[in-house]
């Protein structure tokens, strides 16, 4: 019986959401294929591995040791490729996060098997096959993937985290070498502002080179604020011109996020911003422009100044949600 192993992230001694997402993504094609669903935590002593069953591990290999605090590459190379060489996979899922996007390739690396990469769905149909969007989101590839064990990274903000209570047993793994001998990383640095991350935020009020100056961009800001959850983002275009930092820049070469809500403000909708945010779950597009091709990935559209627009549409989402 093959199973699935999931790879969890954490942060400061708390898991991410990404972990619960990729734990349901795995959960599903767990049951699917018919194995258990295995999880596989790096991280402090502090980082706690209860719950994990809730979002449906049936097992949870743990390393915690002090040194673990941030990600350390070979280290976390070396226990999930000893993990799976101990298991039956038939894949191995991690999101595609920037820890995801750089472990993943290290570990079909060194097992030599099969790596899919920001993938948007997973099925078992006589073999393990995933969904991806591509050119700029106009297209979606299927891929059948031969030969097991494969690895993928999962899109985040793709899969809601779902509860599916299982055992979530936990067993102990020790550090099988000196987790920073070759390598070590130092600090990661945080974004100077202690905002919501564009690619984690339920919601993303971005703005564009509509806005006509950096200053300008405090309505994005308040708009963000009055939602209570939503990150700022901003199009190409004003990171270029230096008014954002790239951190928040959306598309392309910018990032790829599937908020539940995206409101795009004073930006034009060129096909490689839309690479990055298509597939919101709604978006909202105020442009004085009608023609503008935001209008055409748009759920909802408001055609006018957002100068007037933005400040009412601000004051009446404080009144709803009271702040
Ligand atoms: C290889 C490559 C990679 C790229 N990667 C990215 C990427 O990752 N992300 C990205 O965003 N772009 C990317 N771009 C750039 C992209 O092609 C566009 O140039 C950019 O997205 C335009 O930014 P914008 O919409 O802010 O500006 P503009 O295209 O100038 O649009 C401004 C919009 O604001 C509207 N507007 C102006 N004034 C007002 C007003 N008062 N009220 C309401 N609306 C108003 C205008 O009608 C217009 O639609 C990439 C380009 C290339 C070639």
């Amino acid at each position: 019986m093959a199973n699935i192993l999931v790879v969890l992230e954490q942060r400061d001694g708390t898991l991410k959401r990404v972990s619960h997402e990729v734990l349901t993504a795995g959960r599903e094609l767990a049951d699917s294929v018919g194995g258990e669903l295995h999880a596989v935590v790096l991280g402090p002593e502090s980082l706690s591995t209860d719950g994990l069953g809730v979002y449906g591990a049936d097992k949870v290999f743990a390393t915690l040791d002090a040194r673990l605090e941030l990600y350390q590459p070979s280290a976390y190379l070396a226990t999930v490729a000893a993990r799976v060489n101990e298991g039956d996979y038939d894949a191995v899922l991690l999101g595609a996060t920037a820890l995801g996007k750089d472990l993943g390739p290290r570990v079909a690396a060194r097992l030599l098997c099969p790596f899919a990469s920001d993938v948007t769905a997973i099925a078992h149909d006589d073999g393990i096959v995933v969904s991806r969007p591509v050119y700029a989101g106009k297209a979606v590839y299927r891929l059948r993937i031969s030969g097991t064990p494969c690895v993928i990274t999962v899109r985040p903000n793709n899969f809601a985290p779902a509860e599916s209570p299982r055992a979530g047993a936990v067993e102990r793994v020790a550090l099988s070498r000196d987790p920073v001998a070759n390598e070590r990383t130092v600090r990661v640095k945080e974004p100077d502002s202690a905002a919501l991350d564009v690619s984690e935020a339920p919601v993303v009020v971005s703005g564009g080179r509509g806005l006509r100056e950096p200053e300008n961009f405090t309505l994005i800001e308040d708009l963000a604020a009055a939602f209570g959850n939503a990150a700022v983002g901003a199009s190409r275009a004003v990171v270029d011109a230096g008014w954002r930092p790239h951190s928040e820049q959306v598309g392309q070469t910018g990032k790829t996020i599937s908020p539940s809500l995206y409101v795009a403000v004073g930006i034009s909708g060129a096909i490689q911003h839309l690479a990055g945010m298509r597939t919101a779950k709604v978006i909202v597009a105020i442009n004085r422009d009608k023609d503008a091709p935001i209008f055409k990935v748009a759920d909802y559209g408001i055609v006018g100044d957002l100068f007037e627009i933005v400040p009412r549409l601000t004051e009446e989402i404080r009144k709803i949600r009271g702040n």
